[in-house]
Parts: C-alpha cells; sequence; structure tokens
C-alpha cells in the first residue's frame, strides 16, 4: 500500500482534508506536517493534532515552518480570519496556550519528510495544502530528495483561473511567493491543484445540515468549522453556492489521478510587482520538453464529492 504524508496549514478546509485522509482506506496516511499559513504555527499544529485526535486518529503530526522564506509573517488578527477565524478553526478553539505545542520541535517537519523520502522512495505521495515552505526547505536542505517521491500533490495556485486573494493570486501562492518558485521551477514530479480545479467542487448547506444531524461530538465540531466557513464564503465569494473543497481535492487527486485531467508544463511563481503571488508557465523554459510538473484543468468533481463525502461520514459516525 502506498504511503502518504499530508501537509497542512489547518485551516477549515485542510481540517476536511484531515478528515478525508484520515477515513479513506487506499493509502497509508503516516504523518501530518503543519506549517504557519491559515493561523500561527503554534495555533495550526494544535488545530491539527487536536483534530486528528477527535476523529480517532493517533497519526504522529510534525511541526513545520513559522514565517515565510523570506517574507515577514502575518498579523492573524486580521489577515485570513474571515475565512477561518484568527485561530484557524472558526474560533472554535481560540489561542493556543503551552501544553497543546508540547513536544513539537520547530521545523521538525523538513527532516521529517526527507527521510520519509528517502525512506520510502516511489511508495510515498506528499501532498500539500498550505504554503509551500516547508517543501521549499526540503529541497533547499537536499536537493536531489524530491527526485525520489513517488507524486505531490499540492493546492496551491490559479494558472487558468483568477485568484481568490486578488485576480492574479490564489492563498497558498500567496503567503510565500519565493517558496512557490522555488519548489516550481526545480521541476519536481508535482500536480498544481490550483483554484482551477477546487473551484468546481462544492460543499453546500445541504451538505452541512447531513453533518448537523450526524449527532456525534466529531460531527458537531466539524460541522460548526464549517458553519463559520460557509456563512464566510456567502459573504466574499457569493458567485459559488456554499465552499470550495480546495484542500480535500488535493488528497482526493492523490488517491484517484484519474479524476483529474492535466497538462505538462514548466512553472513559476512571480514574486514582485502587480502579479506577485501569481502562478503560471515559466517562459524561460519554453523550449524544453522535459516536464515532470504539471497542472491539473479538469475534474470530475461528481465523483469526487461522492467519494468525499462518504468517506468524511463514515469518519464523523464511527470515528477512525
Ligand atoms: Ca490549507
Amino acid at each position: 500500500m502506498k504511503k502518504m504524508i499530508l501537509s497542512v496549514d489547518t485551516g477549515i478546509d485542510d481540517a476536511l482534508a484531515i478528515a478525508y485522509a484520515v477515513g479513506q482506506k487506499e493509502m497509508e496516511l503516516i504523518g501530518i506536517t503543519v506549517s504557519y499559513g491559515m493561523s500561527t504555527v503554534e495555533n495550526t499544529y494544535r488545530n491539527t493534532k487536536k483534530f486528528a485526535r477527535l476523529i480517532g486518529s493517533e497519526v504522529p503530526v510534525y511541526m513545520g515552518s513559522a514565517l515565510p522564506i523570506e517574507r515577514p509573517g502575518r498579523d492573524y488578527r486580521t489577515a485570513g480570519s474571515h475565512i477561518h477565524g484568527s485561530d484557524g478553526m472558526g474560533n472554535m478553539y481560540g489561542e493556543h496556550v503551552p501544553e497543546d505545542i508540547e513536544g513539537a520541535v520547530a521545523e521538525e517537519a523538513i527532516d521529517y519528510i526527507i527521510e520519509s523520502i528517502h525512506k520510502y522512495k516511489k511508495d510515498l505521495v506528499l501532498v500539500t495544502t498550505g504554503p509551500m515552505t516547508d517543501l521549499a526547505k526540503v529541497i533547499r536542505k537536499d536537493p536531489g530528495v524530491l527526485d525520489e517521491v513517488g507524486a505531490i500533490y499540492s493546492m496551491v495556485g490559479a494558472l487558468a483561473a483568477p485568484g481568490n486573494v486578488n485576480p492574479y493570486k490564489e492563498a497558498n501562492a500567496g503567503m510565500d511567493p519565493e517558496a512557490v518558485k522555488l519548489v516550481l521551477e526545480s521541476n519536481p514530479p508535482l500536480t498544481v491543484i490550483g483554484l482551477d480545479v477546487t473551484r468546481k467542487t462544492l460543499m453546500s448547506f445541504e451538505d452541512l445540515k447531513r453533518w448537523q444531524e450526524i449527532g456525534t461530538e466529531r460531527a458537531d465540531f466539524l460541522a460548526k468549522c464549517v458553519d463559520y466557513y460557509l456563512e464566510a464564503y456567502r459573504v466574499w465569494h457569493p458567485y459559488l453556492k456554499g465552499c470550495a473543497l480546495h484542500d480535500p481535492l488535493a488528497v482526493g487527486a492523490a488517491l484517484h489521478p484519474e479524476w483529474i485531467r492535466t497538462i505538462p508544463m514548466h512553472m513559476t511563481c512571480v514574486t514582485e510587482g502587480e502579479a506577485d503571488g501569481r502562478t503560471c508557465e515559466d517562459l524561460a523554459k519554453c523550449d524544453d520538453r522535459d516536464y515532470r510538473s504539471c497542472g491539473a484543468f479538469f475534474v470530475d468533481n461528481k465523483v469526487f464529492e461522492a467519494h468525499f463525502f462518504a468517506v468524511v461520514e463514515q469518519v464523523l459516525r464511527e470515528g477512525r
């Protein structure tokens, strides 16, 4: 059975991706790494571990980066808090306390990812649903390591679709454009699961209602988080009839690559000017046909959504 490492920045849709990855039976989830992103790394680490335990998973959780590789950090009292709450979990958990991060070692995620790739090689699939900071640090520390990994699926960027932070910028890419540039230009075996496909997936208020009726502590908790997220989407992204399943789709594509259609391409990320944070084709490699990366442009969303809801609802009813 293939092994999966999930790299998150939890985040409400990361929590959905965690529930999906924990509940599926097609790959073995061997570890979760967590960087800053939807809140401080202390909060996202706490969110991830606490949520994984709530749904009955004892999967090891490793702490990643606290800041982008070059840029200053954000002020989480304001940045992004209208979508995920200032704690990353719709304000369900609040600010972390020291016990929440007991045993965590700063940036232990980098070595964990490197060691796991060397150990499992092509049997390992890496799924990322947050900033690319940790992956950039993995490449800096062990430049050839991604040659060995089976595959990488990353929720990042917007290749043809408009961004969700501004017309150019998708949120994960926008948090650390230098890291995204470094990762994409290294031409890893990576599939960009960007807004081009994630916006085609949907969780609606009707889906939420089913979760609210399950009646377990796990289901009540996640339903409250998603309720916060759906309300934010109703205000900020009213063109969707619910919320997009951004992060869960990266897990889905890793499990079932046949659900998406991709185009091989060399990609980069703009790091300055008006288009700062934009992911796009790397024109410097126009005549280079040695592609290992690709962008996803189509998703069989109905098949994915049916699988996602079946797996997650099972977890919410019965736990892992
Ligand atoms: Ca995320």
